[in-house]
């Protein structure tokens, strides 16, 4: 490895120091933390670009995990966040704007009938059960495996991936992520492999009379951008209706990313409550759920309970709408896009060149990276990849500047920058070549050590 020099972190290990000694893990987030020297501490970002107190610059392509879908610090949108603060914040009472955003929100996506706005995803999606389990007046529901839908203590159950044998004939262990959440909810939580159709049809079968919801993210945000295939999205939906289950389509991630009206619209498949979050305000903190007039107006008094002291905050509110009105009137998503197909055929040829078997998930604005010949159907699958490379790999790009998630299993994020800025590409493929071939040494001295 010693042919490339590491990046100097020198500042940045400093305030790791600093910042440990009052901040769990020196950060504000688990996910942040990459090691004692090498987490690093941001300056600012412009564009696709973000630089650390050290002066490094990357190419970034975690977008904050996708929020900023035209770029960092976006003039437009600034600007309209700056008029929003002049408006004075939250009051507990209403503004105009939610209306006009709501308006364009029920423009792009015909799911989102009635409109409710929260601050994060978490919250979305939290209402978005609540709302199905006030409508129906049942408790379970169903997740899909490799889904992630928050913080709350319902929506952090995961199957053990990380333990189970790819050649077992059980199914992987349903278990929390961490520690703290009560065992309890797990009665209430049911568990299925992503386009297993049988194995739909047969929960359904056996407990669809029970379930509040089924919550699914299509395109998998948070699992490599596994896709669903439409007809399984279909069937969930059919089943929905035929067991009386609010079917949330959660779009956190894929929300004004894949298209102007999400995965559903691209897949033909209305939800009866539908979330988003990261692209609707270009990184200002404002989420949304949204749904079916009649299930919607369970939000009421007597109803189920939504609210909280922030929501449709004016500064979020006044970036939303600027947000929403680049993406619907412009080009951006259609930029962003085919940046992400010149990205993916730049890494094809590297590692063509090199024989190295590899396949993409996902949709060109959010795409997942495999080593295997075919990407992964499920979440099962992804044990069928190389990741260890990927995650090699990924070490490496961080110190010839670029940033992906260091973990195989979060997609690389585009921003309407990045195809604004002729750079971006090539100093991505530049790295992505050295990191490559850096990786190949590493597995090789690996091979001959053992
Ligand atoms: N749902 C999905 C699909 C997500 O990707 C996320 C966050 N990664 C959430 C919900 C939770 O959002 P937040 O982190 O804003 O609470």
């Amino acid at each position: 490895m010693s042919r490339i020099a590491q990046r100097n972190l020198s500042k940045s290990n400093a305030q790791f120091q600093r910042a440990v000694k009052r901040l769990p893990l020196g950060v504000s987030s688990t996910f942040r933390y990459w090691g004692d020297d090498r987490t690093i501490y941001v300056h600012h970002g412009k564009g696709g670009r973000t630089w650390d107190i050290d002066g490094n610059c990357y190419v970034d392509y975690r977008l904050g995990y996708g929020p900023a879908i035209l770029g960092y610090a976006d003039e437009r949108v600034d600007a309209a966040a700056r008029k929003g603060m002049e408006v004075g914040g939250v009051f507990a009472l209403s503004t105009e704007k939610e209306l006009a955003v709501a308006d364009r929100i029920a423009s792009m996506v015909p799911a989102a009938e009635l409109v409710r706005f929260s601050n994060s995803g978490t919250e979305a999606v939290m209402a978005a059960l609540r709302l199905a389990r006030a409508h129906t007046g049942r408790e379970s529901y169903l997740l899909v495996e490799g889904g992630y839908h928050g913080l709350f203590d319902a929506a952090m159950w995961m199957s053990n991936m990380d333990e189970w044998d790819l050649g077992s004939n059980t199914d992987p262990e349903l278990v929390p992520y961490g520690k703290g959440i009560p065992q309890t909810v797990k009665k209430l939580a049911h568990i299925t492999p992503m386009n297993d159709f049988q194995r739909l049809e047969d929960i359904f079968s056996k407990h669809g009379d029970k379930l509040a919801a089924m919550l699914i993210e299509p395109i998998q945000g948070n699992c490599c951008s596994i896709m669903a295939q439409p007809e399984y999205v279909k069937l969930a939906r059919e089943l929905c209706t035929k067991y009386g289950v609010m079917l949330i389509i959660d779009e956190v991630k894929s929300g004004f990313r894949v298209g102007k009206g999400g995965i559903q619209g691209i897949m033909g498949v209305t939800p009866d409550i539908t979330t988003f979050a990261k692209a609707v305000a270009n990184g200002y903190p404002i989420s949304v759920v949204a749904g079916r007039e009649e299930v919607m107006r369970t939000f009421r008094y007597g109803g189920a309970s939504h609210g909280g002291t922030y929501t449709a905050h004016s500064v979020s509110l006044a970036a939303a709408e600027e947000t929403l009105r680049i993406l619907d009137e412009t080009p951006a998503l259609e930029t962003l896009a085919a940046y992400g197909e010149r990205l993916k055929a730049g890494i094809s040829k590297i590692l063509d060149a090199r024989k190295i078997v590899h396949s993409y998930t996902g949709h060109p604005s959010m795409f997942g990276l495999f080593f295997a010949e075919t990407p992964p159907d499920n979440y099962r699958d992804w044990k069928t990849s190389d990741y260890s490379f990927y995650d090699r790999m990924a070490y490496h790009l961080h110190d010839l500047g670029v940033i992906c998630e260091p973990d195989s299993r979060e997609p690389w994020f585009m921003c309407e920058a990045h195809g604004l800025d002729e750079t971006c590409l090539s100093d991505t493929l530049k790295a992505v070549e050295t990191a490559v071939d850096l990786t190949l040494e590493h597995f090789e001295e690996d091979a001959k050590r053992a």
